[in-house]
C-alpha cells in the first residue's frame, strides 16, 4: 500500500455505512424549497438567513457582471484580480461599518486563516474561545503562535488566562458573534471589558451575525455597542449576503498593510466579479430593508419556542440557528431521514463537529421562510417526537 491507499483505508467518515455521506446530499432549488436527494422539502438547513440568493437585484447584478467581465479574474488581488466591483465593494463595506479599511477574501475560511496568520507569529499568544470555527483554529496553526483555548463564552476564564501572561499586549483574543452550532452569542460586553483592561487585541468573527444582529445589521459588536473596542471584524458573504466570499475589516487600524502577509489573500485568485456584484447588491438590500432582520428573528423565535415546548433540548437563546440535540448517532440519522420524509431538510451534525457530547439536527431559519413553511418545520418536529424515532421511551 502506498501513502494514499493507507490514508484512505484508515479514514472513517461520519455515518460511513449509511447513504448520507457516501453520496453527499444533493440539493436542488432554493431559497426555501427544493429537492434533497430527489425529495421535495422545505430547506431549513442553509445559512441563507435573509433569503437573498434569489433576490432579483442580486441575480441581475451578478448576470450583468458576468456579461461584462466574464466568469473569473484568474488572478490574485495583488496581481490582476482587482476589478471595479472588488474596489466598489471594499468602499461600500468600509462605509457600512465606518471602517478604515477592508480586505476582501475569496471565502470566509480564507479570511480567518489569512488575517490570523498575518497578525500572529511565534512570539504571539492567541486565546480562542473553545468552540471556535475550524478556520480560526487553522489560522492559529498556520501562524505558529502559542495558542490557548478559554472556556466557551466565559469572560472570567479569559481574564484568568490573560492574567497568567507576562505580556498580555502581545495577545489576540478571538470570539464569534453567533456560534454556528447552537446559535448562542458571545458575551461581548464582558469580553471587551477584560480584553481592554489587559491591553490585548480582539477579533470578532461575525460570520453568522452579520445581517442578523445590530440596528443596521453590522453584527454582534454593533448590537452590544462595543464596535470601537474591537480591533478586527471578520465576516463572510456565504450567509446573509447569499453568495460567497469573506472580509476582514477594522474601524481602528489600516489592515490593508497586511495584504502581502495574509497568504490566502496574496496567493489565491480573487472572487469572480459577478460574485462581488451580487454581494454589493445584497449589501444594499440589507441597508434598505431592516424588516428582513425582523422577519428572520420572528421566524427564529417562533421555531425556537415551539421546539422547546415540544421538549427538545436546544441552545440557550433564540437565534436563527436552532440546534436540536440528539444524544445518539443512530437516532440522529433516523430522525434526519424522518424529517426529510416529512418534507423538511435540516443539517445533520456528527459528534465530531458538535460542541458537546451530542449530534445535532441543526435547523436554520430564513427571512424568506413563509409562516406556512415555519409551521411545516414545527409540525415535522412534532411528529418526530410523537410518532417518530425521537418519541420519548418508557
Ligand atoms: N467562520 C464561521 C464562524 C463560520 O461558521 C464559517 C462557515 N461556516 C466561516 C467562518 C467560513 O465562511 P465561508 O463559508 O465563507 O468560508
Amino acid at each position: 500500500m502506498n501513502l494514499v491507499e493507507r490514508r484512505i483505508a484508515t479514514e472513517k467518515l461520519p455515518w460511513q455505512d449509511s447513504d448520507v455521506l457516501g453520496t453527499l446530499v444533493l440539493v436542488d432549488g432554493g431559497p426555501t424549497t427544493g429537492t434533497v436527494n430527489g425529495q421535495t422539502v422545505v430547506l431549513a438547513g442553509t445559512n441563507n438567513y435573509l433569503g437573498l440568493t434569489f433576490h432579483p437585484d442580486c441575480v441581475r447584478a451578478s448576470a450583468d457582471a458576468v456579461a461584462r467581465y466574464g466568469t473569473g479574474t484568474t488572478g490574485s488581488r495583488l496581481a490582476s484580480g482587482t476589478y471595479p466591483d472588488h474596489a466598489a465593494l471594499e468602499r461600500e463595506l468600509a462605509e457600512f461599518y465606518g471602517a478604515r479599511a477592508v480586505m476582501l477574501f475569496t471565502t470566509g475560511y480564507q479570511a480567518n486563516v489569512g488575517i490570523i496568520s498575518a497578525l500572529a507569529d511565534r512570539d504571539t499568544v492567541l486565546l480562542l474561545d473553545a468552540q471556535s470555527h475550524a478556520s480560526i483554529y487553522d489560522g492559529a496553526t498556520l501562524s505558529g503562535a502559542t495558542t490557548y483555548r478559554f472556556k466557551h463564552n466565559d469572560a472570567v476564564d479569559l481574564d484568568k488566562r490573560l492574567r497568567r501572561l507576562s505580556d498580555p499586549t502581545n495577545a489576540l483574543v478571538i470570539v464569534e458573534g453567533i456560534y454556528s452550532m447552537l446559535g448562542d452569542s458571545a458575551p461581548l460586553v464582558d469580553i471587551c471589558e477584560v480584553v481592554t483592561r489587559h491591553g490585548a487585541a480582539l477579533l470578532v468573527d461575525e460570520a453568522h451575525s452579520f445581517g442578523v444582529l445590530g440596528k443596521r445589521g453590522r453584527g454582534l459588536a454593533e448590537a452590544a455597542g462595543v464596535e470601537d473596542q474591537v480591533d478586527v471584524i471578520v465576516g463572510t458573504f456565504s450567509k446573509s449576503l447569499g453568495c460567497v466570499g469573506g472580509y476582514a475589516l477594522s474601524r481602528r487600524h489600516d489592515l490593508t498593510m497586511l495584504r502581502a502577509a495574509a497568504r490566502s489573500y496574496a496567493y489565491s485568485a480573487s472572487s469572480s466579479p459577478s460574485v462581488m456584484a451580487s454581494a454589493r447588491a445584497a449589501l444594499k438590500v440589507i441597508r434598505e430593508n431592516p424588516d428582513l432582520r425582523e422577519r428572520l428573528l420572528d421566524n427564529a423565535g417562533i421555531t425556537y419556542h415551539a421546539l422547546q415546548q415540544l421538549g427538545y433540548e436546544l441552545g440557550p437563546e433564540v437565534s436563527p440557528i436552532v440546534g436540536v440535540q440528539v444524544r445518539d448517532d443512530d437516532l440522529a440519522l433516523q430522525a434526519w431521514h424522518f424529517l426529510i420524509d416529512h418534507g423538511v431538510y435540516v443539517n445533520l451534525v456528527p459528534l465530531q463537529a458538535s460542541p458537546g457530547p451530542f449530534c445535532l439536527l441543526r435547523v436554520s431559519l430564513s427571512a424568506a421562510h413563509t409562516p406556512e413553511q415555519v409551521d411545516a418545520i414545527i409540525e415535522a418536529f412534532r411528529q418526530l417526537r410523537e410518532t417518530g424515532p425521537l418519541r420519548p421511551v418508557g
